[in-house]
């Protein structure tokens, strides 16, 4: 019995990372709910399989949320690059 071929939910999560360098910004990512692995998903285009692991995946009922700046920059505070 091969598990990956029944398609499961991937995993929201929400991070935050700097745009232009300056602006904070909150993204939810897509997460292959096998092996983690981020799933490179948006309201466009979804891929059917983790590219990692192989797991089917399906989207099916996702909200997709936009991107929201939550403000800029402070000196001193440091964020991940992405
Ligand atoms: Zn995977």
């Amino acid at each position: 019995m091969n598990k990956k071929k029944k398609a499961r939910k991937p995993i929201a999560r929400k991070i935050t990372y700097l745009k232009f360098g300056f602006v904070i910004t909150e993204h939810e990512n897509h997460y292959c709910p096998r092996c983690n692995h981020v799933l490179n998903a948006g309201p466009n285009y979804q891929p059917k399989y983790c590219d990692q692991c192989g797991q089917k995946v399906s989207f099916a009922g996702i909200i997709w949320k936009e991107d929201k700046e939550l403000g800029f920059k402070k000196r001193g505070e440091t964020y991940e690059p992405v």
